[in-house]
This record gives C-alpha cells, sequence and structure tokens, in this order.
C-alpha cells in the first residue's frame, strides 16, 4: 500500500494563510509585524534566501528590513547592527543569515540577538528554553516538521521517534520538541550502531543528515510516517548532461510502498521553514505587545 504524501508545500500555504489573517488582526490595532534580516557578504545561495524571505514577509503584510554587509565587515560592527535592531521597537523579528564569514564568530552574533526577537530560535536562551519546557522562539525547520506532524497524527504522545542526526539547527530542536509532545525519542547520528534496527521500530522517524537517499525503505516500519528534512542535489543525466535534482535523506520510491506517510523532496519539508519563520515574528509581536497569539503557529 502505498503512503500519504504530506504536501509541505500546500501546509506551508495553509500556514502562511493563518499568519496573513493574524497580521491583518493586529493592523487593526494599529500594529505592523516587522522582520530584519541581515546578510553578510555575497554568498549566492544566501542571497536567494534572504531574497525569498523579503517577498514572503512582504506578502503576509509584514514590513521587511533588509540590511546587506560586505563580506570584510569588522565582527564589531555587526554587533553593534544587532544591538541597533534589538532596540528598534518596529523590528519584532531578527535574523542574520549563516554562514558568516570566517572572521565573524556566528554563536556570538546570535546571542547577542534579543532572544525575544530570536526568530531563528538559535539564541542559548531560547535553546534552552526549549529544553526546559519553557516557552521559547522554536528552530524555524524543526517547529515546520512538528506542526505537520501534528497536523497529520493529532496526539504524539507515545510514539516511538527516531531523529536521525543530531545538528543544533535541525536534529537536537527535533528531539526536543518531541520530547515535548511525550514521544519516546531516539536521537541516531554518524556514530549510531545498527541504524536500521533503531529505524525499524519508530513510528515517526525524522532524517536529517544530508546524504542522499540514505534511509532505504526496509529500515522503515509498515505504517510509520517519514519527515525527510535531507536536500542533497545529485547529478541527473536523464535531464541532460550535467543537470542535477534534488533527492531526501531517505529513498522516497522504496519507502512510499511501506510508510503510512511521507514527505516528498520537493515539495514536503522545505517550504515550511520561511512560513515559520513568519509565524515567529508573529508569534514575537504578539509576545512584544502582550496581545493573544495565533493559536496552532507555535509550541
Ligand atoms: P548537519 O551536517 O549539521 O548535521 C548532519 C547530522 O547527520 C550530524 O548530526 C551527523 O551526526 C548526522 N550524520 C552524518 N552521517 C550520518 C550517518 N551516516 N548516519 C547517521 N547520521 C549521520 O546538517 P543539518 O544542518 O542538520 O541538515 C541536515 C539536512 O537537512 C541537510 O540535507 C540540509 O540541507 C537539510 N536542511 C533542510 C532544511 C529545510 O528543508 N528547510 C533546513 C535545514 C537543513
Amino acid at each position: 500500500m502505498s503512503a500519504t504524501i504530506l504536501n509541505g508545500k500546500a501546509f506551508a500555504g495553509r500556514l502562511l494563510e493563518r499568519v496573513t489573517e493574524h497580521v491583518a488582526v493586529l493592523k487593526t490595532e494599529g500594529i505592523v509585524p516587522g522582520l530584519a534580516v541581515v546578510l553578510v557578504g555575497e554568498d549566492p545561495p544566501s542571497q536567494i534566501y534572504v531574497r525569498n524571505k523579503g517577498i514572503a514577509t512582504k506578502e503576509a503584510g509584514m514590513n521587511s528590513y533588509e540590511f546587506r554587509m560586505p563580506a570584510d565587515t569588522p565582527e564589531a560592527d555587526l554587533l553593534a547592527k544587532v544591538k541597533e535592531l534589538n532596540a528598534d521597537p518596529a523590528v519584532n523579528g531578527i535574523l542574520v543569515q549563516l554562514p558568516l564569514p570566517g572572521h565573524i564568530d556566528d554563536k556570538k552574533v546570535i546571542n547577542t540577538i534579543a532572544p525575544e526577537k530570536d526568530v531563528d530560535g538559535f539564541h542559548i536562551l531560547n535553546v534552552g528554553r526549549l529544553a526546559t519546557g519553557q516557552r521559547a522562539m522554536v528552530s524555524c525547520t524543526p517547529l515546520g516538521c512538528l506542526l505537520l506532524l501534528r497536523d497529520h497524527l493529532g496526539d504524539l504522545s507515545g510514539k516511538d521517534a527516531v531523529v536521525i542526526g543530531r545538528s543544533n539547527i535541525v536534529g537536537k530542536p527535533m528531539a526536543q520538541l518531541l520530547l515535548g509532545e511525550s514521544c519516546t525519542v531516539t536521537i541516531a547520528h554518524s556514530r549510531t550502531k545498527d541504524l536500521a534496527e533503531v529505524v525499524r521500530r519508530a513510528d515517526i522517524v525524522v532524517a536529517a543528515v544530508g546524504r542522499p537517499q540514505m534511509v532505504p525503505g526496509d529500515w522503515i516500519k509498515p505504517g510509520a510516517t517519514v519527515i525527510d528534512v535531507g536536500i542533497n542535489r545529485v547529478p541527473a543525466p536523464e535531464k541532460g548532461e550535467g543537470k542535477t535534482r534534488v533527492v531526501g535523506d531517505v529513498d522516497y520510491d522504496s519507502a512510499v510502498e511501506v510508510a503510512g506517510a511521507i514527505t516528498p523532496v520537493p515539495g514536503g519539508v522545505g517550504p515550511l521553514t520561511i512560513a515559520c519563520l513568519l509565524a515567529n515574528t508573529v508569534t514575537a509581536c504578539c509576545r512584544a505587545n502582550d496581545l493573544p497569539e495565533p493559536e496552532g503557529l507555535s509550541v
């Protein structure tokens, strides 16, 4: 039997509708949420991400502030910019696009962002709040995965969940979120012994590794829900010489025959990240103004 395809693009569209509706409500109170994005240097993928974030922010009716700084910007100047944005009441969310040039300490920069404006959820206080079950700003990609899981499965309590990957951006916060939902969570990583056996017992598998199609269908427990975070570019000679295509960390064609539900790549987790960034900005704005938060867009 073929799995239910979890259409991340459609789900992200629904999240964005809710964000846009809430922005309209805030506007009736004379409040417009604002997201500031800072880009240092000219990394081409980062330029595309920043442009897309700006477009999506404006489409949702929010104010978008973009700051581009040269690659040789001294760390002190970037920290001063972050502090200026911390103090600006029109700015509810601050995102410093990563990676930063090598001479800048990214941890120092992230931990200089006011935690309540840290819409990426990377500040040490937000990481600690999430880990201790306190109200936090949560990293956008894992937040999107959790909202999608809740939407599909409802109550996650008691489910066996395996997160493959232990990065600070995806794996660890994802595991914390699932623990917060009362799942029994295993975090697997590059040193895990017998990964196949670990994955086989999971009702929920979240793969966030960055290795093309490394999880085959015969590792998946029949009926499990599979969230594939991986984005890997591989050669696609069938499309022509030098062409590539994007695949996930899960071997989709075999997994779709076993899983109960699965996210495709592309079109699964990918679109959720920007939607959750905007959701976090609205949440931050509501918290800053002591107004009710939109339901179902935060944890
Ligand atoms: P990362 O490189 O920081 O972490 C990868 C993790 O995978 C590590 O913790 C490592 O221990 C683990 N790992 C490596 N080899 C392994 C193996 N053989 N078996 C088990 N675990 C192994 O990567 P990341 O930033 O967490 O990103 C992971 C993937 O998710 C990448 O493909 C990235 O492009 C993608 N990603 C997608 C989105 C999105 O969809 N919006 C956002 C962030 C990351």
